[in-house]
């Protein structure tokens, strides 16, 4: 019996280099740590289209609906074709299992080009219903054109949309330094808004030990640049959190250094970084692996927790610490983050790390 069934979705464009390289990494911290790992290849995007006619082959949520979680590449699809079978895959699947969550964090390392040496803060993004047209409604899109000049986007909040969310960024906080930051702008989304930040109190009554605050948005774009090592965990709605994870990441390096994790309340997580496909540097092997790396070893952070799995949780730690070396010098870095490294050198370098740390076990 194998400890973890995990799927591999390639993506597009970088996402045939990164996801690989997330994936060798994963084999080989597991490995060293006993951890046994069944890998699913689940063909998904642009290259599904070519072998199985459709960016979302038939089967697919079937498939991953047996896994205990999935790697999910970056999908290019503002280049798709214009045909019905060529779809965005990843709303779908954060709404088919309930990914509610997107736990987006920031971290300074040295070196990299962080604006601050000290910044270690999540972004909790709500993943399922406010602006996104494109998961907000069951049927049709929240988006529409009654008239040639008119469009109506709609923004979907509910309460129970908003307490999952900030349960789970509650939950978050409380395993890190215990604070919480509501970002909304109920000063002028009174209803929306208001909704959110009403429900995010009442999930935060059960939670005395976690000190909540709030900032509004624009405020908070502000705040991020200013002082963003005030921040420990923020929880926001969807387009909100869409904005300012990306700005958050221009503060530690960039979009190579933006991992994230999709969960919800079951026991399935899907590794997902922030960056979209990266189609201008496809194929040259400069992307920086870290976001899908480390997103990677939040999975398997999070279902060793969850499933009480503690060889998943070391295999983690791991890849944790080979991340940690590479990062650290600028052989093994790429050259967004003030390297000298080729993609396939950083994974090298991760790889040695681990093994330091086997030989230092
Ligand atoms: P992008 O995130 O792909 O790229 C923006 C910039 O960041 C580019 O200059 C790119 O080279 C750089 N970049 C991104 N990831 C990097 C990495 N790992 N290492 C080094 N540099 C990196 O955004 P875009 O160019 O606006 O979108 C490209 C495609 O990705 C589009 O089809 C878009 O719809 C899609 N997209 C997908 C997702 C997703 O799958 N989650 C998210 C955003 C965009």
């Amino acid at each position: 019996m194998v400890d973890l069934r995990i799927g591999i979705l390639e993506g597009d464009d970088i996402g045939h280099e990164i996801v690989p390289a997330s994936v060798r990494i994963a084999r080989a911290a597991a490995a060293a740590e006993g951890l046994s790992i069944e890998w699913v290849d689940v063909p998904i995007g642009r290259r599904a289209l070519d072998t199985h006619g459709h960016t979302m082959p038939e089967g697919t949520l079937e498939t991953l609906g047996g896994l205990d979680g999935w790697i999910l590449g970056p999908i290019g699809h503002q280049t798709y074709p214009k045909v019905p079978e060529a779809i965005n895959p990843h709303p779908i699947l954060r709404k088919r299992f309930d990914l509610f969550a997107n736990v987006r964090p920031s971290r300074s390392y040295p070196g990299i080009g962080a604006i601050y040496d000290d910044i270690d803060l999540v972004i909790v993004r709500e993943n399922n219903e406010g602006f996104q047209p494109d998961r907000n409604v069951v049927a049709g899109s929240g988006e529409f054109r009654p008239t040639e000049d008119v469009t109506i986007s709609v923004r979907v909040i509910t309460k129970e949309g908003s307490r999952k969310v900030v349960r789970a960024a509650l939950d978050l906080a409380r395993a890190r330094r215990k604070r919480l930051t509501l970002v909304h702008k109920n000063t002028v989304f009174k209803l929306g808004c208001g909704m959110f930040v009403e429900s995010a109190y009442e999930v935060a009554r059960e939670y005395p030990d976690v000190e909540v605050d709030e900032v509004i948005v624009d405020t908070m774009a502000m705040r991020l640049v200013r002082d963003p090592q005030s921040f420990d965990v923020v929880v926001t709605t969807n387009m909100f959190g869409d904005i300012l994870t990306d700005e958050a990441a221009g503060l530690v390096g960039g979009l190579g250094m933006a991992p994230g994790l999709c969960i919800g309340r079951g026991s399935i997580a899907m590794a997902q970084a922030t960056h979209g496909s990266a189609p201008d540097i496809a194929g040259k092997g400069i992307a920086n692996p870290y976001a899908m790396i480390e997103s990677t070893r939040m999975m398997f952070e999070w279902l060793g927790i969850k499933r009480e799995i503690p060889a998943a949780i070391a295999t983690a730690a791991r890849m944790k610490q080979g991340i940690e070396r590479a990062l650290a010098d600028p052989e093994t870095r790429t050259p967004d983050i003030n390297g000298t490294a080729s993609q396939d050198g950083m994974v090298e370098g991760i790889l040695q790390g681990l093994e330091a740390m086997h030989a230092h076990a």
